[in-house]
């Protein structure tokens, strides 16, 4: 399995899960068509699967124009179906999705919106967290509590320290500036961002990250309880 890194709208990503020996692919959260067709273009691989983290427009938005070039399922939460695009499949929290050589855990992890999930890939070690968490933050709560968003992260916390973290947007730099704002003796941060800012200079994705890096520089995670997580995500929506 290899992941293609495929740069939406303004600052999205989406990925590509290829597996080679079939040559098909799922996407994460197309945010537009386009990209995605260039990319798989002559290429020869079949994309069979839209996977889908939550229902905003810059996750969805390729969902109808892929499913009908390629045919391929749109999967997406349950108790969101009714919000997701073209949905075919409905997945509920901590179902195993599998299809071919694809597999996938799905969590809930409400906070976001109230129907946001990730998609572990567990043998890969793998997480695609969309607007969940990012590298060096999390997203803005927009449907949810503060208590509900900081479970969500405990629960992502619980995975593997290997896990590759493929998040829905390159912010890490404007949260690396506020976790140093914060944090600001953090050695291991600091080392982060240095390799940010020459992963940015050279015009590639600081994604993906790791859990480790993550539970060592992002402030977000590094909070000790529900209070301090609220008052950092309130200074966050102000920065
Ligand atoms: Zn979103
Ligand atoms: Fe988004």
């Amino acid at each position: 399995m290899r992941i293609e890194i495929i740069s939406c709208l303004r600052d999205n990503y989406s990925y590509l899960i290829i597996d080679d020996s079939s040559n098909s692919a799922c996407v994460v959260d197309p945010s537009e068509s386009k990209p995605i067709i260039n990319f798989l273009e002559n290429k020869n691989i079949e994309l069979r699967y839209i996977l889908n983290t939550h229902h905003h427009y810059d996750h969805i938005g390729g969902n109808k124009d892929l499913k009908r070039k390629y045919g391929s399922e749109v999967i997406g939460f349950k108790a969101d179906s009714d919000r997701i695009p073209e949905i075919d499949i409905l997945l509920e929290d901590n179902q195993i999705w599998k299809a071919e050589n694809f597999e996938a855990k799905i969590m809930h992890i409400p906070g976001h919106t109230s129907g946001h999930i990730c998609f572990h890939f567990f043998k890969e070690k793998l997480i695609f967290t969309g607007d969940t968490l990012f590298s060096l933050g999390c997203g803005r709560i927009f449907e949810g509590s503060y208590g509900e968003m900081f479970e969500s992260l405990n629960k992502i916390k619980a995975l593997p320290k290997e896990t590759k973290i493929y998040c829905g947007h390159e912010y890490t730099l404007n949260n690396a500036k506020f976790c140093r704002k914060y944090d600001s003796k953090n050695k291991e941060l600091q080392k982060k961002i240095e390799k940010i800012e020459k992963q940015l200079e050279k015009g590639i994705p600081t994604i993906p990250s790791t859990l480790k890096e993550e539970l060592e520089c992002n402030i977000f995670l590094r909070a000790k309880d529900v209070e301090s997580f609220s008052k950092l995500r309130d200074l966050k929506d102000n920065f």
